[in-house]
């Protein structure tokens, strides 16, 4: 709140985001330094186009004003576990469904900074995450959703990052193309001796399958790195948003998590921070369905 105290100071930094290297029209592509009005409004010097650093971005035509906005950033990428929008409503003083919105369409954002396939060595698995709303009666249906993830294995121990998608089955037809998506070919991939995992090796990858023998210890894992970040989700889950999120917003979750895994080790929030930011001004508008009814993760190929 120092360094952002009001709309300027906020508006001033999305700019520089957006345009690192100096502004750039988006209709008639001048580079020249454009004329700023009120409310960051800028006009080119050359073709008169009006334009802002948030127009078509995951801003547009928000009514809460940035300060709010940055705050909301700040929270979600400072608290070790996020926060959930009764949290964010309490600490912003916002209505919940502002805080609610203003975390979705962060959660959003927060995908485009994971496009970089995972390589080295990979572990794969499916894992039931529980606490799942799916909207129907009580008592129909299950509480729990598959979920797929993939996390780099570090040697001699560690892990590198990870990524995770919801899927609705577990058949080669959904876990091939995760595989494909988010793993460098050439990547040596340990599974479990399921058959959906199959056709690893024709799409490029050098693949190992881990199948307990009969005499492995009954406690032991055959993928303890997806194991132990399966268990992170849950708590996570379970701690922070109180054991239920729906289904329809699990992709968002998800990414939310992801995004904080990641960056688990960065030093500095602050730069934490700004990546989010620089995401959210690199992201096109979201419309409401999409906050209303969950992000259509696939419509949107991101
Ligand atoms: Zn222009």
């Amino acid at each position: 709140m120092d360094w952002f105290p009001n709309e300027e100071s906020c508006i001033a930094y999305l700019e520089k985001l957006r345009w690192p290297t100096g502004f750039v029209c988006p209709r008639c592509s001048s580079v020249s330094e454009p004329w700023h009005q009120t409310r960051g409004r800028l006009v080119c010097h050359r073709c008169r186009h009006q334009t802002s650093a948030t127009r078509g971005t995951i801003f547009d035509k928000t009514r809460t004003p940035y300060t709010t906005w940055f705050e909301a950033a700040w929270y979600m990428t400072t608290a070790k576990n996020g926060l959930s929008a009764k949290t964010l409503q309490r600490t912003l003083g916002t209505s919940y469904r502002t805080a609610w919105k203003l975390l979705h369409r962060y959660r959003i954002a927060m995908v485009r900074s994971e496009r970089e396939q995972l390589s080295g060595i990979v572990e794969i698995d499916e894992s039931l995450v529980g606490g799942i709303d799916h909207g129907g009666k009580r008592g129909r249906g299950t509480d729990k959703a598959i979920v797929v993830i993939a996390v780099e294995i570090k040697e001699p121990k560690g892990f590198g990052r990870v990524r995770m998608r919801h899927i609705p089955d577990a058949s080669g037809d959904e876990l091939i193309p995760f595989v494909c998506d988010v793993v460098a070919p050439g990547t040596h991939v340990q599974t479990d001796g399921w058959g959906g995992y199959n056709d690893l090796r024709q799409h490029g990858y050098v693949h190992q399958k881990k199948i307990l023998s009969s005499n492995d210890d009954p406690a032991h894992v055959s993928m303890p790195g997806v194991h132990r970040i399966a268990s992170l989700l849950k708590r996570w889950i379970l701690g922070t948003h109180q054991g239920s999120v729906s289904i329809e917003h699990l992709q968002s979750y998800l990414e939310e998590f992801t995004f904080r895994f990641n960056r688990r080790t960065s030093r500095s929030r602050g730069l934490v921070f700004c990546r989010l930011l620089q995401q959210a001004v690199n992201t096109g508008p979201i419309i409401e369905p999409d906050i209303a009814h969950g992000f259509d993760w696939h419509h949107h190929n991101i």
